[in-house]
């Protein structure tokens, strides 16, 4: 037996129970992620999808380090990331980045892109000094921007140019790991599907890992591989993109799926959207935190017993206590249909 055989590689990122809370401005503490466990596997694409006020944000800054959580294990490429100091924590810092919703915040305004990209590569030594300069036409030509957006500073370019200069400075480091946080939504329709596509192309290229955290379930739909859905600090279901889009377990999921519009006039009609609004994440819900909004709650078990994210009568993970009695096909067709 081969070695690689014997030791499967670790996933890229396995998070464990993460819990994040946060003070509230009027007092109380925002519960924005309630014991969160994932994994990531080198080279796939997951999509992370919810709505605003899930969480999905907060998970992205512990996935590249930008936060801790303060309960709750998270490993990179097997390391505990909470072990890492010094040149480690250096190094896991050029290993994983992030890619932000707004480009225009997180680019220096008074930096050329090609002076943003240069210091990207001087600070992390990835080349020597006097290749530089042809290493930030390479990151331009990998993004297809001209080699003269070098010499233009932020409020030069467009929102769509913007993001794909985030998107050069990200890769400047040679990371491994980019979760992108909402990355087209500033954008206009009009340029979303090219930075999408941008997206696709460079993981094919370079073989990244790629999280891609958005509200939008058709992205979600075209780019990832497999999906985590989450509600008020969970994830309710964690599977395959296409077999949850086609049959989900969760009665969230149908209800999301249930939201996005349809292209096809002739397609069958979905279940209505859920009632009502996202409670409080100062306040969660006992039991099962969709119990006020769900459809097939039963009580007194859906209020008072809190569903685990786990496989159920096969197929992926739902946490839903009748996750196993939602027959497929009952949601409906994928969104876009
Ligand atoms: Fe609905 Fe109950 Fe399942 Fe929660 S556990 S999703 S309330 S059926």
């Amino acid at each position: 037996m081969s070695a690689a055989l014997q030791h499967p590689a670790p996933p890229i990122v396995e998070a464990r129970d993460l819990v994040r809370t946060f003070r509230a401005p009027r007092g109380g503490r925002v519960q924005a992620l309630r014991g969160v466990s994932l994994r990531v596997e080198r080279g796939e694409v997951l999509g992370i999808v919810g709505e605003s006020g899930c969480g999905k944000s907060t998970l992205a800054r512990l996935l590249v380090g930008l936060d801790s959580p303060d309960k709750g294990g998270l490993r990179f490429d097997g390391t505990e990331l909470s072990a890492l100091r010094g040149a480690d924590r250096r190094r896991f810092h050029r290993r994983a980045q992030m890619v932000f919703q707004d480009p225009y915040g997180s680019l220096n305004p008074r930096l050329t892109a090609g002076e943003a990209l240069a210091e990207a590569l001087r600070v992390h030594a990835i080349v020597p000094p006097a290749e530089i300069p042809a290493r930030v036409a390479a990151l331009l030509d990998q993004v297809s921007l001209p080699r003269d957006a070098a010499d233009r500073r932020p409020h030069e370019f467009s929102g769509g140019q913007r993001q794909r200069i985030g998107i050069a400075r990200a890769l400047a480091v040679e990371p491994e790991l980019i979760v992108a946080d909402e990355p087209v939504s500033a954008l206009d329709v009009s340029v979303q599907a090219g930075v999408v596509n941008l997206f696709a192309e460079l993981r094919e290229r370079l073989g990244l890992t790629l999280v891609f955290i958005t509200h939008d379930l058709r992205l979600v739909r075209h780019l990832t591989e497999r999906v985590a859905v989450m509600y008020l600090g969970k994830v309710v279901e964690q599977g395959p993109t296409a077999s949850v889009f086609a049959a989900p377990r969760h009665p969230y999921t149908r209800a999301l799926l249930s939201a996005v519009p349809r292209l096809d006039p002739d397609a069958p009609p979905r279940p209505p959207p859920i009632p009502g609004e996202v409670p409080s994440p100062l306040a969660p819900p006992g039991g099962c935190a969709f119990h006020p909004r769900c459809p097939r709650a039963e009580f007194p078990v859906c209020s008072h017993d809190v569903p685990e994210l786990e496989l159920r009568h096969g197929a992926w993970p739902a946490a839903c206590h009748f996750a196993g009695s939602l027959a497929s096909g009952q949601a409906g067709p994928p969104p876009g249909r």
